[in-house]
C-alpha cells in the first residue's frame, strides 16, 4: 500500500513508520520550520495591529481591532455588537503567520493583506441572499469527508486548520468535526472513492491539506496511489502564499513521486503577496515540475481594480504559475462588505484580456448550487 512513496523505494515503508515513531517524541526544538512558524503565528487582533504600528482603541484584545476599522468605516458600534464580534472571533479566530505579515505595509489600515484577515464589525451584518452554506457543500456528501459535486473529480475534507484564517471565507462555518480524522477513520470514505471507477481526480482541500505532517501526507497518498482509477491529484492550499516555508524538498518529493499526476492550486489574491519567501516558493513548485495554478477571490477595495489583477496575473506567469479561477465572492454568512458587483469581474476581465497573453487571463467564474461545474461569468 505504501509503495511509490517518498524515495520511491522500498525502504520507503520502514523510513515512514520511524519517521511516524518521531512524531509522538516531537519537541518544539525537532519540529520543521514551518510547523514553528505556524505555531508562532498572530492569533490576535491586539497583536497584528501593534506589529504594523496601527493604533488599537481600548483594551479588549478580540474587539479593539476591529472597532477601529468599523471606525474607520464611519461606524459607530454598541456594546452588544462588541459581545457579538466576540462570539465570532471565538469561532473563527485572527489567525496571521509572520510571513504574510511581513508582506504588509505598516501603519496603512487599508492595506489589502491586512484587509483579507483583519476582523470587521461588518462580519456581524446580515445581508439577504447571505447564508451558512451558500454553495450547497451540505447537499454535496459522496461519503464522510469527501464532498462531489462534478463528474469525475471528487473533493476530500482532509483537515479543519488552515495557516491563516481569511475573513470572506467561504467555508468559515464547516462542520470540519464531521470528517474522518484518522487514516483508519477514513477507511469506510476511501472504500467508497474505490468503488466509484468514475472518479480520476481527487482535490485535496480542507481547511488546508498542507497542515497535514509529511508523515501523514505520505500515507494517504499512499492509500490514494493505490486506487487504480485515479489519476490525478490535486492539492487546493493556501499555505504556499502565506507560510512559504511549508514548501519542501521532502514536500515536493511526495508528490513527485506518486503515481497520480500532481496540481497544486495555491491561492493569492493579490500581487504584494507574490514576493521574497513567497515567489521563491512558487519557482521551487514549478522547478519540481508540479504544474500550479492560482485561484483569486474578488473582494472589494482589495483587489477589485483591472491594473491590481493584471500585476498579480503577472507577477505569477513570470514564475511560471498559471491563473486559473477568479471567483465571484461565495455568499457565506458574515462576507457580504467584500462582495463586488458582477458588471465590475466582467470589466476587469475584458480589460485583462487586452492586456495580457490569453494563458494570463483567468476565468470568472461563480459556483451555483446543483450545477455541473463552476459557472463562468462572461
Ligand atoms: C470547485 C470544486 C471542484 C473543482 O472544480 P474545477 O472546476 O475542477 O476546478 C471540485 N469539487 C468541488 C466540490 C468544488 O467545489
Ligand atoms: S486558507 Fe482557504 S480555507 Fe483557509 S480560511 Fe483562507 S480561504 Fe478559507
Amino acid at each position: 500500500m505504501i509503495k511509490n512513496l517518498a524515495s520511491g523505494d522500498k525502504t520507503a515503508p520502514k523510513t515512514i513508520s520511524r519517521d511516524q515513531e518521531t512524531i509522538s517524541v516531537i519537541t518544539s526544538k525537532n519540529k520543521p520550520q514551518w510547523q514553528r512558524e505556524l505555531a508562532n503565528a498572530i492569533r490576535s487582533a491586539d497583536l497584528l495591529c501593534e506589529r504594523l504600528g496601527l493604533k488599537a482603541i481600548g483594551s479588549d484584545a478580540t474587539t479593539t481591532q476591529a472597532k477601529a476599522s468599523g471606525a474607520e468605516a464611519g461606524m459607530t458600534q454598541k456594546d452588544g455588537d462588541e459581545a457579538s464580534l466576540s462570539a465570532v472571533l471565538e469561532q473563527f479566530p485572527v489567525l496571521v503567520p509572520e510571513s504574510f505579515l511581513k508582506r504588509m505595509t505598516p501603519q496603512n489600515p487599508r492595506d489589502p493583506l491586512l484587509l483579507q484577515v483583519l476582523p470587521s464589525f461588518h462580519e456581524l451584518d446580515k445581508a439577504v441572499g447571505y447564508s451558512f452554506d451558500p454553495v450547497g457543500d451540505r447537499q454535496s456528501v459522496f461519503a464522510p469527508g469527501i464532498l462531489q459535486k462534478y463528474p469525475g473529480r471528487a473533493l476530500m475534507i482532509t483537515v479543519g486548520q488552515c495557516a491563516v484564517h481569511c475573513r470572506y471565507c467561504f467555508r468559515r462555518n464547516y462542520p470540519y468535526h464531521q470528517s474522518p480524522r484518522s487514516l483508519e477513520q477514513w477507511g469506510p470514505s476511501l472504500d467508497k472513492l474505490r468503488q466509484n471507477r468514475q472518479i480520476e481526480e481527487i482535490i485535496l482541500s480542507g481547511g488546508d491539506p498542507l497542515v497535514l505532517s509529511d508523515q501523514r501526507l505520505a500515507k494517504l497518498i499512499g492509500q490514494l496511489d493505490a486506487i487504480n482509477h485515479l489519476k490525478r491529484i490535486r492539492v487546493h492550499t493556501r499555505l504556499p502564499i502565506v507560510l512559504p516555508s511549508r514548501v519542501t524538498e521532502g514536500l515536493l518529493d511526495l508528490f513527485r513521486h506518486s503515481r497520480l499526476q500532481p496540481i497544486f492550486v495555491v491561492h493569492a489574491n493579490h500581487p504584494n503577496e507574490i514576493v521574497d519567501d513567497c515567489a521563491e516558493a512558487i519557482v521551487r513548485m514549478v522547478r519540481a515540475g508540479i504544474p500550479v495554478l492560482n485561484q483569486a477571490v474578488l473582494l472589494k477595495g482589495i483587489n477589485d481594480t483591472t491594473g491590481t489583477q493584471a500585476e498579480l496575473c503577472r507577477r505569477l506567469i513570470n514564475l511560471g504559475a498559471i491563473p486559473y479561477y477568479l471567483h465571484q465572492l461565495d455568499r457565506i454568512e458574515g462576507a457580504a462588505h467584500f462582495e463586488t458587483g458582477v458588471a465590475l469581474g466582467k470589466k476587469i476581465i475584458e480589460e485583462l484580456k487586452q492586456q495580457l497573453p490569453g494563458y494570463a487571463v483567468p476565468k470568472y467564474v461563480r459556483e451555483i448550487p446543483g450545477e455541473p461545474g463552476k459557472t463562468e461569468l462572461t
